[in-house]
């Protein structure tokens, strides 16, 4: 707007310039060309303010700057339309401008009331005591105080719209939060496993071995290990499903504290079966020797197979209902360098084999 405006005001002084006898040919003429260079300088100084505090974000004090800016207008205004009044002309440039500035200014109610109010009076008190185009001046104050209330009309619906237009926006913005929060219990919920609370089959295809080709192209080694509770639907049998979801719960948590203690993570890949993956950057300092079945002989791995299966030794479930005294599990594992398997499924039935094997062996 007021790079509009500046350039209406040059406009306007090129056209004086060209008129003949000049710019301050008689004193009405000179009051036009001093109102629009002072405009013009006034606006100039404005633009230069603005730039820079926009720069400096100093957005609180634009607001400020705006404010005197719109109260200069209307003086302005009100000079230009004395003027036209020295000339027996209408109050035409008040009419237009004060509206314009209340339909493109935003003005809390009481800015608006007070300016144009302000302005009202200004214009009123001139055109009655000065004696301005005095044939005219029931219509003049007729329009001018039609064109106030107009204003204060246009000004105080300018300022209810955009309020109510933020309003909206925050009404979304926080129904856009809502749904966020609940996509990712959602997500969450996909991802876990809701008896045991580790997580499942579809995170760890997704998010563990998601990132599967860039294992392989990074030769990343893995150790995968598979666990099976031993007899475990005659366990359901012996004491009931719910004591069955019991001893799964406890193993879950072993497994999870366990996997948090070694830097791996824990799934519950299905009924009784779970899985520890730990993935694992291969450094310079610990070279890899891959035999010819695809797996590492002198992987740095700590034998983290052996490790669990004492921990679920120590926690001592108890089961009788077997020959044995406790609830036993069997172990399959799979170590070896990523970039030797074209698939993560085969990872998986290798570890399931390594499972049938340890079963096959005598579990416990
Ligand atoms: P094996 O030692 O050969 O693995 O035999 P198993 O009995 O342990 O395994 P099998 O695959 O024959 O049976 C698994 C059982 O696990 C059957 C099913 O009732 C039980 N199961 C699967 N999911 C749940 C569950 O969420 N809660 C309970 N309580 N039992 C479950
Ligand atoms: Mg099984
Ligand atoms: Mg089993």
């Amino acid at each position: 707007v007021a790079v509009f405006i500046a350039v209406m005001q040059a406009c306007m002084m090129v056209v004086f310039l060209f008129r003949e006898g000049g710019p301050f040919a008689f004193p009405r003429r000179s009051g036009y060309f001093s109102l629009y260079t002072a405009l013009l300088a006034v606006t100039l100084l404005f633009l230069a303010i603005f730039i820079r505090w926009v720069k400096k974000k100093k957005y609180g004090a634009i607001a400020g700057l705006r404010m005197l800016y719109v109260v200069i207008l209307c003086l302005w205004c009100i000079g230009i339309t004395v003027l036209d009044q020295m000339g027996g002309n209408t109050i035409g440039v008040y009419c237009y401008l004060i509206p314009t500035i209340a339909a493109i200014m935003l003005m809390s109610p009481v800015e608006s009331i007070t300016l144009f109010g302000v302005s009202w009076l200004i214009i009123v008190l001139l055109l009655v005591f000065t004696g301005l185009n005095a044939e005219n001046l029931f219509s003049n104050l007729i329009n001018c105080s039609f064109v106030t209330l107009l204003s204060i009309f246009i000004s105080i619906r300018y300022n209810l719209s955009m309020k109510t237009g933020f309003r909206d926006r925050e009404i979304i913005a926080m129904q856009y939060e809502k749904i966020q929060k609940a996509n990712e219990l959602l997500q969450q919920m996909a991802f876990t496993d809701q008896l045991t609370g580790l997580q499942n089959r579809r995170s760890l295809m997704e998010r563990i071995f998601g990132s599967f080709e860039e294992y392989h192209r990074e030769k990343r080694r893995a150790e995968v290990v598979m666990v099976d509770i031993d007899y475990f639907k005659q366990y359901n049998d012996s004491y009931g499903h719910l004591q069955g979801d019991d001893c799964l719960k406890k193993i879950a948590d072993i497994l999870e504290r366990f996997a948090g203690a070694e830097g791996a993570e824990a799934v519950r890949f299905g009924g009784e079966e779970f899985l520890l993956v730990r993935v694992e950057d291969v450094t310079e300092a610990q070279p890899l020797e891959i035999n010819k079945t695809g797996t590492s002989d002198n992987m740095a791995f700590n034998d983290m197979a052996e490790r669990l299966l004492k921990e679920i030794r120590e926690a001592n479930i108890l089961r009788s209902d077997n020959g044995q005294t406790q609830v036993t599990v069997s172990l399959g594992v799979w170590k070896g360098n990523l970039s030797q398997i074209d698939k993560v499924e085969t990872i998986i039935s290798y570890a399931d084999q390594a499972v049938d094997c340890a079963m096959h062996a005598g579990r416990y």
